[in-house]
């Protein structure tokens, strides 16, 4: 069975979106928040790791996959992690269509009534629409990929690959 829309894990964020990959509840039921690596029976698998020693190992699968410097890797994994409800202390939207995370109010987009978007920022979504409607995959793929480059230091091949990897976990760019 295959979920609605792919959740990222609130511990790890990794994507979930096949049902073993949810952890469980204590009564069996599967979690809302956390994957099976991270959460089984209703509590973490490993309740003492820190958020540094999770993105030293994330940062390092990162940094293999794509073929990014190290410490750049587990600095960007650390900038993920932080935005996750077991390290922030609260669930934080992610805009649906860049991925940026919501985390204060004036980083929300705008409905047309004025009113803030639950689900996108305000650099992709104005007055009830997108910034940009006609912006494609492709197109959103050629504009992230020499920012993450840049950022990462990364060659820019595999810099496209994470971009295009990540964008098709956000619901705008899903089919
Ligand atoms: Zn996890
Ligand atoms: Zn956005």
């Amino acid at each position: 069975m295959k979920t609605d829309r792919i959740r990222a894990c609130q511990s790890c964020g990794m994507p979930m979106n096949a049902e073993e990959q949810f952890g469980t509840e204590a009564d069996g039921t599967l979690s809302e928040d956390y994957c099976t690596y991270c959460y089984r029976d209703g509590a973490f698998t490993n309740p003492g790791i820190t958020i540094d020693e999770m993105a030293k190992i994330g940062g390092g699968m990162m940094s293999q996959m794509y073929a990014i410097p190290l410490d750049k890797a587990e600095e960007f994994t650390k900038e993920q992690l932080s935005c996750l409800k077991r390290w922030a202390g609260r669930k934080i939207t992610l805009c649906e269509s860049c991925g940026m995370p919501l985390a204060r109010d004036e980083d929300a987009g705008t409905e047309g009534d004025g009113s803030r978007s639950t689900r996108y920022c305000t650099y992709c979504y104005r007055d009830g629409g997108f910034v940009e409607p006609d912006l494609t995959r492709e197109q959103a793929i050629g504009r992230y990929t020499p920012m993450m480059a840049a950022k990462l230091g990364m060659p820019s091949e595999k810099a496209k690959e994470m971009v295009g990897q990540y964008l098709s976990t956000l619901p705008r760019w899903r089919e």
